[in-house]
Order: structure tokens, then sequence, then C-alpha cells
């Protein structure tokens, strides 16, 4: 047998990885408990798979005695196939998630007893009782009126967060959710999946919560499953829960031989109870563990880690580490502040096309809506894409469907069925009475004129109804961006939806955002059949582009999804102030609550370490003819990449001291930056009265009278040189 030596000597022949003296050190420390907390890129997943290889060729353990489990089911895939390539001759390992382990042992726990359970959440779930609509359900039986799609949302992580944390019953009601009852349709919600008939109903959460008890409780599963596996790893440990902890921790009681991994900068999922100050407590819970600290990135250019390690200090809540690199410098990391969105989307397909391999960029992004536009473009400029967690709900989202309504309506006025999906969204008052009762009416009308003629509209909702008639018969002259323009503007339909968005919480500035995108896919269609089948050309080239995984393609990606992951090319986009930090972190933030925007901030950090040699962020002055202002973390980067000279700021202050002393106090001139908004008019003490059109980190741009001038904000406010108008 070879020397451990050997071993590494051979590896490194092999496949070119020299492993240093702490991944040396992890790969040799097989038994006993091991906390391995690490900076990105510094080769964690590296080391657990030579660790694994290192078990099964030197210390002749059998793979199937070896356990590695990892957060999502594509990481664990990705370690699978590392696996793989490095140890093509061995046998599989088991490579899975915490919650396939858990379902096992569920599973076994029913089948011994004989009992039957149904699970409602994944593919196979008999109609009606998917967790979202038992939820859906009940929160109707409790308000008597339907959840909006955002609530839900925020219902389904507050159930599933009770569960991982292992909340118990009595504490239950002092964690937050701004879904009104949230905490009695929980308590419904196990109810009812308790008692439904002969079966229990059971989600996701609950098989790790079972698999827990199980554990605890039944002595025979217990010790089959210990029996099961001699070593036990986990990467990405930061993002695991409390009761997969637990569960972890009952497994490997009797040997204790666990390898966990983390890096506590990359915990992005403490929203979904992700439990990293587990970390620190893993000394209490193994007093024999080892921790080893690696803080070397071997995977990106110097520019990148010496940017991407001065972003992350900004965050106090986190272990000091520094994290460093041998690799040379390639060049400067990119900050790109467009003049619009669509220039983004050129910037970036121009600069993908001019590439050698696709396969070498990824696109991250805050936010699946932001996908869409840049899929429209890479389909035109025929570029290949994988996209990691596809999402299909723009397509299928309401609004998408009553824009097409519109459309196929007007080919043919006579169409009830088509006209009944739209005409809450006309903006004249038409009751379900009114309609049924011209459903008989003769084919020779269009619905319009029945309603006009038999049901008893008032006169001023008749002309708006006649109006509207003459715009449905106005789209076939115009192009379908033209129509979607009409839809929204001359029809009302934005003002519906900022009316609906008042009354049942809708995200109105979501919903225009759907309606400008549809335009921009509109384009480039010359009839409406044409926008309608693109549409369904994108929607499919969505659902395909899974499938491009291993094809030469470039990934398009959230952040979350992008975790573990890395690329020669990355461009991080749509940087803009209200995504990253989102509304809902900035208003945690300005409450002093710092936790979210601690995570906003890993999260960015996330994105950034993805890249090895060129890293892009890029951010834009508006978005669909709307303003928006750069996201602080992009400002942060422009700041490291580009610090303010010395010499500047000494100028400037002592400018500032000089002319301070020189002018009177303007009592009523701005004293805060949070009192300037573009459009605002303002008087300036030397350039006289002008419009503010831009504001842009410290700067303004205003446009006076004949000319248009940038003028430093922190100047104007220190020698109080503006007043509003
Ligand atoms: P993340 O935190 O993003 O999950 P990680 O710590 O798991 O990162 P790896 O993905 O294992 O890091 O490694 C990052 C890159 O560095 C990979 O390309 C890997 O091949 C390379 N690498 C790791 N260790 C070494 C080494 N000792 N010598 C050379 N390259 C290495
Ligand atoms: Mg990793």
């Amino acid at each position: 047998m070879q020397t451990s030596e050997q071993f590494f000597q051979q590896k490194k022949e092999l496949l070119g990885v020299e492993l240093n003296e702490v991944q040396k050190e992890a790969v040799l420390s097989t038994d006993g408990p091991l906390l391995l907390l690490a900076s990105p890129g510094s080769g964690k997943t590296t080391t657990i798979i030579m660790r694994i290889g290192y078990m099964i060729e030197q210390k002749r353990v059998s793979p199937a005695r070896i356990k590695a489990v990892t957060f999502s089911r594509a990481s664990a895939k990705d370690m699978e196939e590392r696996y793989t390539s490095f140890f093509p001759h061995l046998e599989p390992v088991d490579f899975s998630t915490i919650h396939s382990l858990a379902f096992k042992i569920f599973r076994e726990y029913f089948y011994k007893n004989n009992q039957s359970y149904q699970l409602i959440e994944g593919n196979d779930v008999p109609q009606g009782l998917h967790k979202r609509i038992i939820l859906r359900n009940l929160y109707y039986s409790f308000h008597d009126e339907n959840i909006t799609e955002d609530q839900l949302e925020e219902l389904m992580i507050y159930v599933s967060f009770l569960k991982n944390k292992l909340i118990p019953k009595d504490n239950r009601s002092t964690v937050k959710c701004d879904v009104p009852e949230a905490l009695q349709i929980f308590e419904q919600y196990e109810e009812q999946k308790r008692t439904y008939s002969n079966k229990l109903l059971v989600d996701y959460d609950d098989m790790l919560t079972f698999a827990n008890k199980l554990l605890s409780q039944d002595i025979e599963i217990l010790t089959k499953y210990q029996r099961l596996y001699d070593y036990v790893l986990t990467d990405e440990s930061q993002d695991t829960s409390l009761v997969q902890h637990k569960i972890i921790e009952k497994l490997v009681a009797k040997h204790e031989n666990l390898c966990v991994v983390a890096d506590d900068d990359q915990s992005i999922y403490t929203w979904r109870a992700a439990e990293p100050s587990y970390l620190l407590n893993f000394q209490h819970v193994y007093p024999q563990a080892k921790t080893l600290f690696m803080e070397q990135n071997y995977r990106s250019s110097k520019d990148i880690v010496t940017v991407a390690n001065r972003f992350i200090k900004r965050n106090k809540n986190r272990y000091n580490k520094n994290m460093f690199t041998e690799n040379p410098p390639h060049e400067p990391v990119q900050l790109h502040k467009m003049a619009n969105y669509g220039e983004q989307t050129c910037h970036v397909v121009q600069t993908i096309s001019s590439g050698h391999t696709y396969r070498d960029f990824a696109i991250l992004y805050r936010n699946n809506a932001s996908s869409v536009i840049l899929i429209d473009a890479l389909d035109k400029a025929d570029i290949p894409f994988y996209i990691k967690d596809s999402d299909l709900r723009f397509f299928s989202h309401w609004v998408v469907r009553d824009i097409l309504n519109f459309m196929r309506f007007s080919y043919d006025l006579s169409r009830v069925d088509i006209f009944e999906r739209i005409f809450s969204k006309l903006g004249v008052y038409i009751s379900r009475q009114q309609l049924d009762h011209i459903k008989g009416s003769h084919k020779k009308y269009t619905v319009i004129d029945s309603l006009l003629k038999f049901s008893g509209i008032d006169q001023k909702h008749q002309e708006k109804l006649k109006r509207q008639q003459e715009y449905f018969r106005n789209f076939h002259n115009k192009s379908p961006r033209e129509v979607i323009k009409t839809i929204r503007e001359d029809m009302g339909y934005e003002e519906v939806l900022k009316k609906l968005s008042k009354k049942l919480g809708f995200n109105f500035d979501g919903l225009r955002e759907i309606i400008r995108i549809l335009e921009v896919i509109a384009q480039q269609s010359g009839t409406m059949v044409e926008f309608a089948k693109r549409l369904n050309h994108l929607e499919s080239l969505v659902k395909q582009s899974k499938d491009n995984k291993h094809l030469d393609a470039v990934t398009l990606s959230t952040l979350h999804s992008s975790k573990g992951l890395e690329f020669e090319h990355v461009f991080m986009i749509d940087l803009i102030r209200g995504i990253i930090p989102s509304e809902s972190d900035l208003e945690a933030s300005e409450k002093g609550e710092k936790e979210q925007i601690e995570e906003a901030v890993r999260l960015f950090y996330v994105g950034m370490t993805r890249a090895r040699r060129k890293l892009e962020l890029i951010s834009y002055h508006r978005k669909f003819s709307l303003h928006v202002l750069s996201s602080e973390f992009f400002k942060d980067v422009k700041r490291i990449v580009n610090p303010p000279q010395e010499k500047d700021r000494a100028d400037k202050y002592s400018f500032a001291e000089e002319s301070k002393a020189k002018l009177p106090k303007n009592p009523n001139a701005v004293k805060s930056i949070g009192e300037l908004s573009p459009g605002m008019e303002i008087k300036h003490r030397v350039f006289g009265t002008g419009e503010i059109m831009i504001i842009d980190d410290d700067i303004i741009s205003v446009q006076f009278p004949t000319y248009q001038k940038e003028l430093s904000i922190s100047t104007c406010l220190e020698l109080g040189l503006i007043e509003p108008v």
C-alpha cells in the first residue's frame, strides 16, 4: 500500500491538484469530528472529494459506508460528478440531500408499522392535496378572500421555518409572519394533515421532523442507520437547519466520524431557517472536534479575491477571516453603470457572442424575473443557455394571460368566452348578471354591442365601452408593441392593476414590470400571432434549458443557486437598489435590524466569488423609463476598486471649509440626500433654478434652463447650496 504522501503525489500528477498542508490535514483526519471553516474557492468541496477518495483507496473503507450530504439536489449532483471525474475507477458513493436521507428513515418507519402516507409536495401529488392548495384553502376559510402569491410564498416559508427551527409549540407566537393569522393557519394545516382520511399527509419538512423524532424514539431504526454509515461528511453546512443538524448528530453519535465543511460568509438561507450559529457550537457538541481554517482562494484572480475580501468585511457578524490568493492578477473587477436596462442586455449578449466558449460565462441575478428579457436576447443571438433553476411562472402569470386574451378577443369580438376572462380588467363596471344576460345573444352582435343593447349599462359606462371597442378594432392596424401600449395606457389596464394591487395587496411595480417585459419581447414581432408564438417559443426554450447543462451553453442562475459553482467570466446584473438589497432588506436595516442586510451582503459576496478571471458588475440609470438607483453594494465595490484619492479629498475638504467660512447659512437649504429626488425642482445659489434629472452615488445631474450640470451632493449639502423650489 502506498503512503499518504504517495497518494497526494499521485493525485497531483493525475489531476493537477496539489493539496496544501491544511487540505492534506483535513483529508488525513478521517476519524473523529472535524470542522472545516473556509473561504470561498479555498477547496472545501475539493477536499471533501479527496478525503472520500483517500478513505476508499488508502483506508479501504467501503464506498457504501460513506455518506456525503449537501444542501440541494443540484449540489449533490455536482459533487457526484466531481467525485467521478477524480476517481473514475472507484465504486459510487452516496451523495444526497439531507431530505432524501430523512425520507429513507421516514419510509422505513411507515413500512414497518404498516401505515400509509401521502407526500403533498413534489410532482405526484393527487389533485387538491398539494401543500400550496391546502394552505390557500385554509387562508380562504380564515379570511374569506384569496391569498396573494406573495403571501402564499411567505406562509410556505413560515411553515417551513417553524419546523426546521424545531420551535416548541409555546414559543411559536414569537416568530413573525406578515400573513394575518399565520399561526392559526399553521395549526389548522397540521391538524388537517394528521386527520386526513386514512393516510397521513406529509410535506418535505415533516420528513425532517419525523426522521429526527424517529431517531430519538425508535431504537431499532436508530441502530440500523447508525450502523449503515461509518463516515458522514456535510458540505455547505452553513445552510443546514437545526433539525438537519440534529439528524446528523444522531446518525454519527456512535463513532462521531463527522466532517462538517462550511463558510459562514456564504450563509444565504437563514430566512429559510439555516442555522450557521450551530457551527459556533460545534466544539460544545463534539468536545474532541478538530477545527481547521482555510483562507487561500484557488479559484479567482488576485483582483477578484482582494475586492471580495474587502467587501465582505462590511459585515460585522462573522468570523474574522482573511481570504487571500497566490493566483496572479488578471484584470480589475469591472463596474458598468449603463444608461438604461436595454444597454445592460446588449452589453452582456455582445460580450458573450465575442467570446470563445459559451460555458465560460455565467449571468447571475437576484430574482428570476431578470431572466426573461435576457433569454429573449440570447435566443435572438443564437446563444444556447442553461438555466439552473428555471422558473416558468412568468409565462403563466395572469398579467401575461390578460394581455394575450385582450389580443385574442380583438380577432373575434363576438367571443363571450374570451371576453369573460377580461371584462373585469376594462375599467368599466359590468356585473356578472349583465354578462350572463347577453350570453345567448345572436352571433351577429359583438359582445360589447350586445351589452350596450340588452344589459342596461348606464350612459357613462356605455361611452367608455364604446371607446374600448374602438381600441380593440384598431389593434390590427398596430404592431404588437403598440397594442400592448394601448392596452396599458389608453384602455386603462395599468390603472386597473394599480387599483387591484391596492385592494388585494399585489406588488404593483412587479405587475407593471411584466407588461414592460412583454413590450420588449413584442418589439420584433410583426403581428399579434407572431408575438404569441414568440412567447410560446421562449417558454419551451426555458423548459428545455435544464437539459443543456453539459452542452456548451451560458449559465443563467439566481445568486442563491450559484453557490458552490465557478465560471471563467461572471456578470452580476440588475444591481439596483430595491433588488439587491431588496426593499424589505432596506426597511429592516432602517429599523436597525442588520441581520437581513448582512445576508444580502453575503449573497452578493457568493456571486462575486463565483468568478475565476473576469467579474463584471452592472447597474443602470433607467429601467423602462423609470429612474433607478444603484445598489449600495455596487457603490461599495466601486469605492473599493477606485478609492477616492486622498489628494482630491483634501482639496475638496479645504475648498468646502474655506467656502463655509465665507457663505452665510441658508436656513431653507436641503440638508440630507433623502430630501432629493429625480424630477424635483431646486434652486442652486450660483446656477439658479433647475430640475434634478439623475441622482447617482454622490452626484446629481441638474437640468438648468440652457445646460445640464453635474454637482457633488456632499458639497451642495455641506455648503447649503441648494434649496427646494
Ligand atoms: P465554494 O465556497 O465556492 O463552494 P470551495 O471552497 O468548495 O468553494 P472548490 O470548489 O473545492 O472550493 O475549489 C475551488 C477551485 O480551486 C477549484 O477549481 C479547485 O479545483 C481549485 N483548487 C482547490 N484546491 C486547490 C489546490 N490545492 N491547488 C490548486 N487548485 C485547487
Ligand atoms: Mg464548495
